[in-house]
This record gives C-alpha cells, structure tokens and sequence, in this order.
C-alpha cells in the first residue's frame, strides 16, 4: 500500500487572512510548513476526501485524478468535500474515459453530498438517473459496516465528530497491512475501540489539529491524540512497529514543521506534511 499525503492542513495553513506569529513563521519557513487542506491518496485509485485541494494537489504530485475508482468520505466540512470537482464529471466537460467512481459516505453525509452537487449540475448523487449522468455510484454507509472495494477491504468506524451531519472514520486493509485513517475526530468513542479492536494498524494518520493548549473543540490536541494512542495500545491495535503520523494540523499551538517535528519526535510520533509518501 503507497500513501500519499495530499494535504495536511486544517482548513489550510497558514490560516487564509492569518497573520498569528505560527502562520507568520509558516510562510518565511514555507516547504514543508505549507499544507493543503487534509485529504490522502491510496495507491492510484482510492482517495479520502474530496476536498478543494485535492485537484491541485493532485497535479502537484504528479498524480492522475481520472484513476480514481473509489471515494470514501470522512465528513461534509468545506475543508473535506468541494462539490465542484464532482460537478466536473457532467458529460458536456469532456468526460472521456473515466473509470466509474464508487462513492462511500455516511447516510446523511450522502445526502448534502448529493444536493450540493444537484444545485449547480441537476444531477444527483443517488438516484439512478443522476448517477448515471456522473457515471458513478453511491453507497450509504454506517459506522461498524465492513465492505470490500477491488481489492481493499474497508471498515466505517464511530466518530462523534459532526453527529447532526454524519461523520466515519476508515479502517483500510489491502495485502494484509492496515491503515487507520483517523480525522477529523475528537476523542474515540468507546463504540470506535470495540470497532478497532483486534486490529493490528501499521500505520495510523490521526487528528492533531491543535497542539500544546487546553482546548481541542471537536478535535484532538497533543494530549489528547497521546491520549488516544495510548488507547489504541492498551487494546493492541498499537505495537513498537505502527508509524504513527499527525495530521489536520492548525496554526493553534502548532509551529512550523520541522519545530512540530522534533517537539512530536520526542513524544514518540511524526507529523505528516503534504506530498509526503508512506509504502507499507
Ligand atoms: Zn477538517
Ligand atoms: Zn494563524
Ligand atoms: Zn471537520
């Protein structure tokens, strides 16, 4: 399995219209300080997340957006889902040869999905006709479903991230190696243990959208993501092998790269930065 980090960002960083001292620090520092909006791509054809800047960067790392057969869906936000891009799939631009896009989204995340795209194109996400025209194809799905996509095997897991709108976290396993992909989240749900459970990851991509402050929203700070971890190993999912990346990063408490990198080294992890790529 090859990961590629194509943002790493929350809501991007530096923050648009930012001037706080990190953003400040980001954009002298710049390299690997700069993160797109959060959103990863597996191999050539499963991405996670849809978001604004998937397109770019996709061409940035020389990646090939018309491989994509599989999306899956973490949350609506407008930091992890752009309805323009599935917008582009409508016949009259110039849709040649695209593979069809299987969709995966919690039920009511669908649902936005789908009307976000249907006001601009009227066409929709579910109904037949609609996927038809998109070429493409939707499946609901709720938190502890596992289900096979080529040759992936995916679990939906709990997240209480945004409960009004829908929101899962992936569980990915392809050639025995299992990934976790784990933002946007706060702390995990005694259900998302049960789920995990039984699992050995290999590797983890978790939320740290925040560092070393005391709050955390519907997020995880330092303490909180060491926290968690530190769950994770209590019920064997962690071992000395999983590499362990933060991801979702903020300007809240959270410096420049290679600062976060050494401050996250010694607490026994790495932070992840965009175009990065991990091979299991
Ligand atoms: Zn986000
Ligand atoms: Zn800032
Ligand atoms: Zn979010």
């Amino acid at each position: 399995m090859k990961i590629t980090m194509l943002g790493t960002g929350a809501i991007g960083y530096p923050l648009v219209f930012c001037n706080c001292k990190n953003c400040h620090d980001a954009r002298i520092h710049g390299g690997k300080s700069l993160r797109k909006r959060a959103s990863i791509l597996i191999n050539d054809d499963l991405l996670i997340d849809l978001g604004s800047d998937s397109q770019t960067a996709m061409m940035m790392y020389k990646k090939d957006m018309s491989k994509v057969k599989y999306l899956l869906q973490t949350h609506i936000h407008t930091d992890h889902y752009d309805q323009g891009l599935l917008c582009a799939r409508i016949p009259y631009m110039a849709m040649k040869n695209h593979p069809k896009l299987e969709i995966f989204a919690h039920p009511t995340c669908l649902k936005i999905m789908s009307k976000r795209v249907n006001e601009y194109e009227k066409a929709d996400l579910i109904s037949e006709d609609g996927s038809n025209t998109l070429n493409l194809h939707s499946n609901s799905i709720n938190h502890g479903e596992s289900f096979e996509i080529g040759k992936y095997k995916v679990k939906a897991i709990d997240s209480t991230h945004d409960t009004k709108n829908g929101s899962l976290l992936y569980l990915i396993c392809e050639k025995n190696k299992n990934l976790f992909y784990a933002t946007d989240t706060p702390v995990l749900t005694k259900t998302a243990l049960e789920e995990l459970k039984g699992t050995k990851l290999d590797l983890i991509i978790m939320d740290h959208t925040f560092g070393d402050v005391d709050y955390s929203y519907s997020h995880l700070n330092e303490k909180l993501f060491i926290e968690q971890i530190n769950a994770l190993k209590s019920i064997g999912c962690i071992d000395d092998k999983t590499i362990i990346y933060a991801t979702h990063i903020s300007h809240d408490g959270m410096p420049y790269h290679e600062k976060a990198e050494k401050r996250a080294v010694k607490l026994g992890y790495h932070i992840a930065y965009d175009g990065l790529e991990i091979k299991l």
